[in-house]
């Protein structure tokens, strides 16, 4: 018997820690419905916690109005999406080829439930993003199943879209949280059906021989003309591995596809380019 196998028996639960540099991830495994379920503590607060008094709820804040200057792409920038169904064609595929096709509607890329992923031909690292979404006008169900979606920086790292206008959930789960991982300082949601913009500046992580991350991903993100992450260092991956648990680093390339997310809603996308940084 191991000795994880004892603690299980003895307790119900077992702790351990890893790589405690700063800010310490803690997990733990708790037995659910004879099940093991993997908790994991990010300074002390679970994963998508729920209660206010130990993850906060990020202030609610107006942002200033749509600003059409700042959606125009500078000349060092290449545009991923112009609002035509050419430049969706040209730069854009899904990652499941057996899916329904994402629809072109009114200037704007749409989701579709089952269709998967959407993903850029070409790849990228680091770089300053800028792209705008709407969730959806009509508005059906609440906490992450209203208006989710997501923007993937090497089709790994997610910045959340969801409408979280007057829609509560875990904050590390919100529109604008670094999945899992990382709160948005405030909620600068507009409301459901409004054009939303982000920009991003996305710094890749950096990986040793043997897989180890030597420098993790760094985040600034601006949400509707509001700083909601400061150059914030991402702790893990955000990949989705269980109630309480998000993915860890795993090493990958230099460059990957920005990628959105298919999460069952259909939430729209226009005005999309990138410029490549120097890092
Ligand atoms: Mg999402």
């Amino acid at each position: 018997m191991t000795i994880r196998q004892s603690a299980l028996l003895l307790g119900g639960s077992l702790l351990f820690s890893q790589a405690l540099a700063e800010p310490e991830i803690r997990k733990e495994i708790r037995i659910e419905n004879d099940k093991e379920v993997e908790y994991m503590f990010i300074d002390g607060i679970k994963v998508h916690e729920t209660d206010p008094e130990k993850q906060p709820q990020p202030k609610v804040v107006t942002p200033p109005p749509y600003d059409a200057a700042k959606a125009k792409p500078p000349e060092s920038a290449t545009v991923l999406f112009d609002g035509t169904a050419e430049s969706m064609e040209k730069n854009w595929e899904q990652v499941q080829k057996d899916g329904q096709p994402w629809k072109f509607v009114d200037g704007a890329m749409e989701s579709v439930k089952k269709a998967g992923y959407l993903r850029t031909k070409d790849e990228f690292g680091s770089c300053r993003l800028h792209l705008e979404f709407a969730t959806p006008s009509n508005v059906k169900g609440d906490g992450q199943g209203r208006g989710n979606s997501g923007v993937f920086l090497m089709g790994i790292y997610e910045v959340q879209i969801l409408d979280s206008y007057e829609n509560t959930t875990y904050p590390d789960g919100q529109c604008g949280a670094l999945y899992g991982r990382a709160v948005p300082k405030v909620n600068a949601s507009r409301p459901p059906g409004e054009w939303q913009t982000y920009d991003i500046t996305f710094t890749r992580p950096l990986f040793d021989d043997e897989g180890k991350v030597t420098r993790k991903a760094r985040f600034t993100v601006v949400h509707n003309g509001v700083v909601i992450h400061d150059d914030v260092e991402l702790t893990g991956g955000t990949n989705w591995r269980g109630p309480h648990s998000v993915a860890e680093y795993q090493a990958h390339g230099d460059k990957g596809p920005i990628s959105l997310q298919d999460h069952g809603n259909p939430v729209r996308f226009r005005n999309i380019w990138i410029e490549e940084i120097e890092d």
